[in-house]
């Protein structure tokens, strides 16, 4: 009787249950968190090629219907815009707004090249941003060993 009344009582988890959830939800954001910031650069450098082609196709229309041949993108981007070439001065993705500057015409491959991301198919030499957070999941063996 008295131990049937003690059961019904006790409720809630124990210290040791609560710290083995923690360290799961740990690991778990241990493995998730880097791949969603890797995910997110690789899909802005995908995003910034996309844009670089827009861009330098809309160029080449602009040359071809001018008669020109201008490789000044800042000196057009508005007569790019005013003509219809392209529908907006486009952001570089992950660098915010106004960051159509980091768009500048070339004279090798596709003729347009990203301050930030590089050329388009610069897949392995991103600049030295990547490696930030590193989440730790350490406290895994640490709970798991009291
Ligand atoms: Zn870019």
């Amino acid at each position: 009787m008295m131990n049937l009344r003690k059961r019904a009582i006790r409720k809630g988890f124990t210290l040791i249950e609560l710290m083995i959830v923690i360290a799961i939800i740990g690991v778990l954001a241990g493995i998730a968190v880097p791949n969603y910031v890797q995910a997110r650069k690789k899909a802005q450098l995908k995003a910034c090629f996309a844009n670089q082609k827009t861009i330098a196709g809309a160029v080449e229309m602009y040359n071809l219907d001018k008669g020109t041949s201008e490789r000044d993108l800042a000196k057009i981007a508005d007569d790019l815009v005013k003509g219809g070439y392209i529908q907006s001065k486009v952001d570089d993705p992950g660098a915010g707004k106004g960051s159509f500057a980091h768009y500048t015409l070339t004279n090798d491959n596709f003729g347009i090249t990203c301050s930030e991301h590089g050329p388009i198919g610069n897949n392995g030499a991103q600049p030295a941003s990547s490696g930030g957070q590193t989440a730790d999941s350490g406290s895994a063996s640490g709970s798991s060993a009291s």
